[in-house]
């Protein structure tokens, strides 16, 4: 299928975001009865599901210290229970698990995800968590346990599945996708700076608005839009940071055991909800006695996985510390050579898990050996942008949180037709010079 000469919005990139938006652009278009034949283009360089969003974990929890980000995880985790079969989701619910130093932080959590209706249990005090958590998991066993805050709709999804689940309503909504076609120039019409057509490797495509939606390769379009490489932070007290790079890379460890998933079933007979633990520990390689953390916060999660028959977790990310216009991202994800768990992941997912459940002692020998995890691309202060430049180029830079963003394309569609979201307004690229900064949290991972 060749790709028209014209559309009225043009959506680079087939991974969540991309497909969601045209999904759900299409839906609004047609209740309008303004849906046309090219109304919605999306326009993929590889495959559906061939970024970011192939390779994720695919854990949706709300779980953030930002309300900004409860706010928009909220909005989110009702799209993926409404949506469950058709997108793979499995609503087996999310523990965040902590030591005493996220306390606090957890505390406020739990509150504010009370006032916005969202349903969570929290548990304090050690003993209380330790009773907890063996009678859900009798084996049990991580020590300085303080505070369990325990989501009970939000869980997991398969990736490549739910976003294949996502290509289906775009294409039923309406939308053209197209696989193959690499954008790779966006021109303007003489005396604006508004983008008129999209210049790719199969022809030229005019369009009306252009959707941003390439994940890990924002970087490639910020620079074709002649966007800034450096910004700078207002702070608290008025100064303005030094600069800063827009963009830089974090590299996922991730990795499985080798089990049968339905093989583990709480001690109510239901599935294993998402388990992540956030600790100070002394952490001991289960594998060779030595240290691995001491003195410390680090953290790890963990699931039984259908999808990936095993159970499937990771651990903090490391930065890429490449200048981000030297890091390739192609080939990406899985079929990367450089960008893999370093060696010492293995051990530490094993150790980590032999920590928290007595059954995961010896676990090492379980471990796949398989290329896993992948990079992504974060902004700043490391919280996603959505905003609209050059006065028709959209952009979706989610700072790479954003599998279990399922409702973006919802909120960003309203704005593509005209309205303003109130979710998506403390996303704004303004809020670095105004220095409307969302809070930071005690947790050793960069998105929570
Ligand atoms: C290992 C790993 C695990 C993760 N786990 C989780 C998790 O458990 N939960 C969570 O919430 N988030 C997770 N994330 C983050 C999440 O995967 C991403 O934030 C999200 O998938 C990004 O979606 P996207 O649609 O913006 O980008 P992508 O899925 O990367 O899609 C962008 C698409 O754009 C295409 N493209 C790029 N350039 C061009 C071009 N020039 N022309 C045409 N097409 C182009 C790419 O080929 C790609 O298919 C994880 C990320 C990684 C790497």
């Amino acid at each position: 299928m060749s790709i028209p000469t014209k559309c009225d919005y043009l959506i680079i990139g087939a991974g969540i975001h991309g497909l969601s938006t045209a999904w759900h652009l299409c839906q609004k278009l047609a209740n309008k009865g303004q849906l046309k034949e090219n109304s919605v283009v999306v326009l993929e360089k590889s495959k559906v599901a061939s970024g970011a969003s192939g390779v994720a974990c695919g854990i949706v929890r709300n779980n953030y210290y930002q309300p900004a980000m409860r706010h928009l995880m909220d909005h989110s985790v009702k799209i993926w229970n409404a949506n469950a079969e058709a997108l793979t989701y499995k609503p087996v619910g999310y523990m965040q698990i902590n030591s005493q130093l996220m306390h606090e932080g957890m505390s406020e959590v739990y509150h504010q995800q009370k006032e916005i209706g969202f349903e969570s249990d929290f548990i304090e005090g050690e003993a209380d968590c330790n009773k907890y958590m063996k009678e859900l998991l009798p084996d049990w066993q991580a020590q300085g346990i303080t505070s369990v805050l325990h989501e009970k709709k939000t869980g997991y999804g398969a990736n490549r599945g739910a976003i294949e689940g996502f290509h289906k309503f775009a294409v039923s909504a309406g939308a053209k996708i197209f696989e193959g076609v690499t954008v790779t120039s966006l021109n303007t019409s003489s005396g604006s700076q508004a983008i008129k057509s999209v210049e790719t490797s199969e022809g030229t495509i005019e369009c009306d608005q252009v959707v941003v939606a390439a994940g890990p390769w924002v970087r490639n379009f910020w620079e074709m839009l002649d966007l800034p490489k450096t910004i700078k932070i207002k702070k608290p007290d008025g100064t303005f940071s030094d600069d800063l790079k827009m963009w830089s890379y974090m590299a996922l460890e991730e990795g499985e055991l080798d089990v049968d998933p339905y093989s583990y079933k709480t001690a109510k007979g239901t599935e294993y909800p998402v388990i992540h633990v956030d600790t100070e520990a002394t952490l001991i390689s289960d594998k060779n006695g030595h240290v691995i953390h001491e003195n410390e916060m680090w953290g790890f999660y963990y699931k039984p996985d259908i999808y990936r028959v095993g159970i499937q977790g990771g651990s903090s990310p490391y930065d890429v510390t490449k200048a981000n216009e030297d890091v390739s991202l192609d080939p990406y994800g899985h079929d990367s050579n450089e960008f893999q768990p370093r060696e010492s992941f293995e051990d530490k997912f094993t150790s980590a898990l032999a920590f928290s459940q007595k059954q995961f002692v010896g676990c090492h020998t379980k471990y796949k050996k398989q290329k896993a995890g992948g990079i992504g691309c974060v902004t700043p202060d490391r919280f996603p942008v959505f905003d609209q430049y050059r006065e028709n180029v959209y952009i979706i830079a989610d700072a790479n949180h954003g599998y279990k963003m399922a409702g973006i394309g919802d909120l960003v569609s309203d704005e593509l037709l005209g309205g303003k979201s109130d979710i998506l307004e403390p996303f704004r690229f303004s809020r670095y010079e105004q220095g409307k900064l969302h809070p930071v949290s005690k947790s050793p991972f960069p998105w929570s």
